[in-house]
């Protein structure tokens, strides 16, 4: 964004202007480098804190304790950050405490890549002394310095490192990458959080399936402190992720848990234990259910609601066709729409005998979609307290049921939308069911 660059440019003046130093460093100036969308553009100053907040108007203080104060600039937030190194690792992971320093240099030497320990000036002029210009036209990750120390102090670079590598389509230098492999067991010390966001980075990068390769043969993952089941790893269908669009996020991690080979149970408790927000987790699972009761329903005709189902008359004669509609429609009202929707992206990359036995609902889901009028109870015209009223029977787990079954017909077409029709077959259903 032009703006942003603009804005970026005039905090760079204000410092120099006052005679300090400032530059971009990090991923805006790797991304700009690249030709990549640039996200936050964070700056590097030998002003301390203090100094930076005296000098521009709105500031708020993110990170005293390690130097970075957000500057505002038109409502625009940048980071700035005192130059800095990170001593006294702890526990293999980034300190608490950091040391302010009077060289840019030194600020960079602390950095895990050399791709993002650039740094570019005022006038567009870079320092770079790991020379990361020559890597990032290598395309190559490597660490500043000594690989082995920079995994020793902090084991998440080694996730972040194959992150990189997977969306950028970069390959690991030698050296690194046996670092990475030495080191592989201290990544236990890293908060299962950190490691998610590096992994939802990656997942929704082009190069996804490239990133779980590296995972894989990195030997990281046994190691963490909270694992993935890789037993029934089924690489063909990880290998379409790049095929699905990478928004919704959702819609690839559904196919990562199809992959994995991962049951409900399962979803639940990785997906969890991963830290994934609760809506994630449970979208996921909801379209692993709605996708194994499609083709439970179609292999086995084991749609359960068909069973109470009067056929007055098909709204198709094909029985097949119908059966899939009735069993797709159940699935719609159980699961939503939005979960329907998911499942339909995600049908052109499912198992070849999903697709095949799912073949009518793969086609038709859209139109299907489109012509329903009912999508829950609360579409319907007639309340549970209206059945009861009038049937004048006790409440129980069969006033859920009937209606349940009674939306399912009305959103096949099979009963009118409308209450006294539906109080009619209500009436002859209780009868049939012996409810009086
Ligand atoms: P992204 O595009 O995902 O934001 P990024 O490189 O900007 O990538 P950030 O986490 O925003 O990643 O970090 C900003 C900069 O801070 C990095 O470019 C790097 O120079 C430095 N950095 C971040 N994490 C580490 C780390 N674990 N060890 C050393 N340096 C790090
Ligand atoms: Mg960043």
């Amino acid at each position: 964004d032009p703006q942003t660059a603009e804005r970026g440019q005039s905090l760079l003046r204000r410092l120099t202007d006052q005679g300090y130093e400032g530059y971009f460093v990090g991923g805006c100036v790797r991304d700009e480098l690249l030709g990549r969308p640039v996200n936050d553009m964070d700056i590097a100053t030998n002003a301390t804190p203090e100094q930076v907040i005296a000098l521009f108007e709105r500031t708020i203080p993110t990170g005293l304790e390690h130097g970075t104060i957000t500057v505002l600039i038109d409502n625009e937030p940048f980071e700035v950050t005192t130059y800095r190194t990170e001593t006294e690792y702890v526990d293999h992971r980034r300190p608490e405490q950091v040391q302010f320093v009077r060289e840019l240099s030194e600020d960079l030497r602390r950095r895990d890549f050399t791709m993002n320990a650039i740094a570019r000036g005022i006038d567009g002029e870079y320092t770079d002394p790991f020379h990361g210009i020559d890597d990032l036209n290598k395309g190559i990750i490597r660490c500043v310095g000594i690989a082995d120390e920079r995994f020793e102090e902090d084991a998440l670079r080694m996730v972040r490192g194959i992150r990189f590598a997977s969306v950028f389509h970069f390959e690991i230098e030698q050296q690194t990458w046996q670092a990475l492999l030495h080191h592989q067991a201290l990544i236990y010390h890293i908060a299962t959080e950190r490691i998610r966001v590096e992994m939802e980075k990656m997942i929704a990068g082009p190069y996804p399936y490239q990133g779980i390769e590296l995972l894989l043969s990195s030997g990281l993952i046994p190691h963490m402190k909270v694992s993935v089941p890789c037993e029934a790893l089924d690489q063909d269908l990880l290998r379409s992720l790049e095929q699905l669009p990478a928004s919704p996020s959702i819609l690839r991690w559904a196919l990562i848990a199809l992959g994995l080979g991962m049951d409900e149970q399962q979803i639940k408790i990785v997906f969890k234990s991963w830290t994934f927000p609760n809506i994630i987790t449970d979208q996921v699972s909801k379209i692993i259910r709605m996708n194994e009761r499609l083709y439970n329903g179609i292999v086995q005709r084991e749609a359960v609601p068909l069973a109470t189902i009067e056929h007055k008359e098909s709204i198709d004669t094909d029985a097949n066709r119908h059966h899939s509609y009735v069993l797709f429609v159940s699935c719609v009202l159980d699961y939503g729409k939005e979960i329907a929707q998911y499942w339909h992206a995600l049908f052109p990359v499912l198992p070849h005998a999903y697709q095949q036995h799912l073949a009518i609902i793969g086609n038709q889901a859209d139109r299907w979609l489109e012509q329903l009028t009912v999508y829950s109870l609360a579409d319907l015209p007639v309340k549970g307290q209206d059945v009861l009223q009038h049937l004048e029977i006790a409440a129980g787990k069969w006033l859920g049921e009937l209606l349940h079954e009674i939306l399912l017909l009305v959103a096949t077409g099979q009963l009118d939308n409308n209450k006294e029709v539906i109080l009619h077959y209500a009436d002859q259903a209780s009868g049939r069911k012996g409810l009086r």
